[in-house]
């Protein structure tokens, strides 16, 4: 799950991270309150959606050279303006892909005079099973292509959970970003600080990009992108009310809240499978006989006939869907469940395109006979080749 940087701004502060005063609204109404509560005389107005590169991006519905995402403002009228002519219009990123976000949010933050515009980020490091900081000196510009130009300037420093962040990483992370005397002094209070709300927070990303070293000399977290790992979010509540549903895509909100695994594709055909090694299986196979998924639907081991028929609508419900292939082996999941489920799913939302279903396992016989009994147009298949053949068959018509 993803939060807004006004959010991740103000979890950090409140574990004692040094970030500028700032309010977010919601109507241009708001913006020149906002903006006098603030000490002035620099404001910044920054879009608030869930994707990066907002400064370098642009608003569909104005010209191309008007001011980007995140825009400095000297004045309160100024920053009012900003407002009125950003909130309500579609930012498009490089990280939002051509359809872009619509601002339905700004931050209205204390403007920094800025020195030096460094990177930071704490990641889950899976191949050392550790926490690790990430840092750069070159911050504030696109970190992949320091990666891929310079990847000496990126320094990576993984934290033992035993110990926590030692003496000897903060050198080496305050030496790697050429940090001196007072940035140097903050620098080793923040990073044990982000450290412990990685931790405490079960984040699975915390990206700065730029930490700021400010011209009188103190540091600062300009930006602010945190991601919680999902599987954890059940123990915060805290976190959970932070969820802004306009952001999430409509189908996998939906199958979150039946507690489905969904994930939408480019492709054709739509897949409803039990278990994530089948659900690769079947999208290979489908491949192999020459279509793409449009998405795959993992209802698990234990899912009941609601849930199935919800799973079902999810999937139809996406109109890139062409054909339909059920692939159920009932190990746990009980062929008849799934058969009741899908009928149900039709028998409410009706069936526009071709259904292949292929069920084995436990119960697979009654399952057979709810399907054939139901009277709808359903492709019985025996087995995964054959309901690959059969589905992607139906599609070329
Ligand atoms: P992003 O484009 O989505 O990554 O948004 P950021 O929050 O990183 O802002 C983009 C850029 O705007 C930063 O790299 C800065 O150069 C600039 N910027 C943001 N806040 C301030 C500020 O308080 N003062 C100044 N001078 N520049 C700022
Ligand atoms: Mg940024």
């Amino acid at each position: 799950m993803n939060i807004h940087e006004y959010q991740a701004k103000a979890l950090l502060k409140s574990y004692g991270a040094p970030v500028a005063e700032g309010v977010a609204i919601f109507s241009a109404d708001e913006a020149e309150a906002a903006a006098k509560s603030l000490p002035g005389p620099l404001y910044v107005v920054k879009s608030q959606i869930h994707a990066g590169g907002r400064g370098k991006g642009k608003f569909k519905e104005l010209s191309a050279d008007a001011k980007g995402g995140v825009r400095l403002a000297f004045s309160v009228d100024e920053a009012k303006a900003h407002a009125k002519e950003m909130l309500g219009n579609t930012l498009v990123t490089a990280q939002t892909g051509p359809a872009g976000k619509q601002v339905n949010r700004l931050y209205i933050e204390d403007g920094a005079d800025i020195d030096r515009e460094l990177y930071l980020s704490l990641l889950v490091d899976r191949s050392v099973g550790q926490i690790a900081f990430v840092v750069s000196t070159e911050g504030g510009m696109d970190i992949e292509a320091v990666a891929h130009d310079t990847p000496e300037k990126i320094v990576n420093v993984a934290i033992n959970p035993e110990a926590g962040v030692t003496a000897t990483d903060l050198a080496k992370l305050t030496s790697a970003l050429k940090l001196e005397s007072e940035a140097k002094a903050d620098a080793e209070k923040l990073f044990p600080i982000l450290y412990k709300a990685f931790v405490e927070k079960d984040m699975s990303l915390l990206e700065i990009n730029p930490l700021i070293v400010m011209k009188n000399g103190r540091m600062r977290v300009l930006d602010a992108k945190v991601s919680f790992d999902g599987n954890a979010l059940f123990r915060h509540d805290d976190i959970r009310a932070l969820r802004d549903e306009t952001e999430e895509d409509a189908k996998e909100l939906e199958a979150s809240k039946w507690d489905l695994a969904y994930v939408a594709l480019d492709g054709n055909i739509g897949c409803m499978v039990n278990g994530a090694g089948l659900a690769m299986a079947t999208m290979d196979i489908i491949k192999l006989y020459g279509k793409e998924p449009a998405n795959f639907c993992d209802v698990g081991g234990g899912a009941g006939k609601e849930k199935v028929a919800a799973a079902f609508k999810i999937i139809t419900a996406d109109p890139k869907v062409e054909g339909i292939l059920v692939n159920i082996f009932g190990g746990i999941m009980k062929c008849d469940v799934i058969a009741e489920g899908v009928v149900a799913a039709v028998q409410e939302v009706g069936l526009k395109v071709p259904l292949v279903v292929r069920l084995e396992g436990t119960n697979v016989e009654l399952g057979k006979k709810i399907l054939n009994e139901s009277g709808l147009a359903i492709t019985a298949a025996d087995d995964l080749d054959d309901a690959a053949k059969k589905i992607v068959a139906a599609i070329n018509g």
